[in-house]
């Protein structure tokens, strides 16, 4: 018998059969910028191409757990915030993330990772706050949630909206955390969104190993999104979790499940 990765001693937990609705929550990913409007520009660094790459590797990671994504834009194209705004309403998006990077009047003179949403209270300021912290562990300052009724992308869309910076594009040691752990940066901010979602309802995650070292769980994790599966570390009672996938249908979970058995993982099942 194969004993799930662990260096907690902690034991499994029962599997629970229910029947639940599919995921069917749409996320509206918003690149800031594009085309004429660069955004932010350091050296030869253009924040437009920063939040659009951005955005794609964060919409992959959702797609992958089971979240429809519709994007804004997806290439080097210009379109006014209203626009963006419209195009989420009209496709019908649970959820509007625009994902940007800050800059401030001198380079070099302010970091961190900053949200901004609409009022403060609702489903985007959790998210906004998860993102945050999610951020933050990653070694960014938070500057955290500010409300910004006036811009346009939170005002006019209909759905709860958060405008994230990820970090300063103009100072040296925000784009150094951005370069080095672009990956930890993808996956920090796609699991501030999914946490988000999930905690509204109930859902299966498949866990594949505990650890009180963190960086036993991040190992995990590597040779998990290595072996192209949709995986991610949570925080949780004190130990390191790491989960491949979170699903409302138990099915589904249970066809990862057996994948991951397949390539030698012990998997356990975990309803919310
Ligand atoms: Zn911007």
């Amino acid at each position: 018998m194969i004993e799930q990765k662990s260096d907690a001693g902690i034991s499994c937990i029962e599997r629970t059969e229910m029947d639940v609705s599919k995921l069917a929550e749409k996320v509206a990913l918003d690149a800031g910028h594009g085309g004429r409007d660069y955004g932010a520009v350091y050296e030869n660094r253009r924040e437009k191409d920063d939040n659009l790459k951005l955005v794609q590797d964060v919409g992959d990671v959702l797609e992958q757990n089971g979240v429809d994504v519709m994007y804004t834009r997806t290439s080097d194209v210009y379109h006014t915030p209203y626009e963006r705004a419209m195009a989420a309403n009209n496709e019908g998006a649970d959820y509007f993330v625009s994902l940007h990077r800050n800059a401030f009047p001198e380079p070099n003179q302010a970091s961190g990772v900053e949200s901004f949403i609409y009022r403060q209270g609702g489903d985007g300021e959790k998210m906004a706050k998860a993102i945050n912290e999610n951020m933050e562990s990653l070694g960014f300052v938070n500057r955290g949630v500010e409300e910004r009724p006036n811009l346009v992308v939170l005002k006019r869309t209909q759905m709860p909206a958060v405008l994230v910076q990820a970090g300063y594009l103009d100072s040296l040691e925000d784009n150094r955390l951005f370069d080095n752990n672009y990956e930890g940066i993808v996956q920090a901010i796609a699991q501030g969104i999914l946490d988000s979602i999930l905690s509204q309802q109930p859902y299966y995650k498949v866990q594949v190993g505990v650890f009180r070292m963190e960086s036993n769980a991040r190992k995990l994790l590597e040779e998990l999104v290595g072996e192209g599966f949709p995986a991610y570390v949570v925080f949780e009672d004190g130990y390191y979790k790491v989960f491949a996938g979170a699903f409302r249908e138990m099915d589904d979970a249970v066809d990862l499940e057996k994948r991951l058995r397949e390539n030698g993982y012990a998997t356990v099942l975990v309803k919310n």
